[in-house]
Parts: structure tokens; C-alpha cells; sequence
């Protein structure tokens, strides 16, 4: 089996590893609500895409019931 000679250089795993970089989500403002959301993705917010009222939003509803106890 073949043995490397040498240990890869710390220039030379930067160099691989500046092509990993994963680009940040595009933002985009919401239509419905005119918050910040990712582009193509169901509003976080509102729950809407595409001009319709797809999923509902249950996570405040749930934050408010922990609040009341
Ligand atoms: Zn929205």
C-alpha cells in the first residue's frame, strides 16, 4: 500500500479546504409580512408561499402557553 512521504503542509490542506466553504442561505424579504426569509423556502413568520397560506405557525402559540403557567 502506498505510504505518503510526507506530511501534508498546513498551506497545502488550506488550499482543499477553501473550497469547502458553504455560501450563506439568500435572503430575501417576505411578500406576506416583510420580514427576512430564506428564498425559496415557507415564510418563517407567516407561514405563507407563493401568495398562499401553506403551513400554520404553531411555535409562538406554544412560547405563549409556557409564559402563562
Ligand atoms: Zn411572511
Amino acid at each position: 500500500m502506498g505510504v505518503p512521504k510526507k506530511k501534508k503542509t498546513k498551506t497545502k490542506i488550506g488550499r482543499r479546504q477553501s473550497h469547502l466553504k458553504i455560501d450563506p442561505p439568500q435572503m430575501v424579504e417576505c411578500p406576506h409580512c416583510h420580514e427576512l426569509m430564506e428564498a425559496h423556502r415557507v415564510c418563517p413568520h407567516c407561514g405563507y408561499y407563493d401568495g398562499e397560506h401553506k403551513v400554520e405557525i404553531v411555535v409562538k402559540e406554544h412560547k405563549k402557553k409556557i409564559r402563562g403557567r
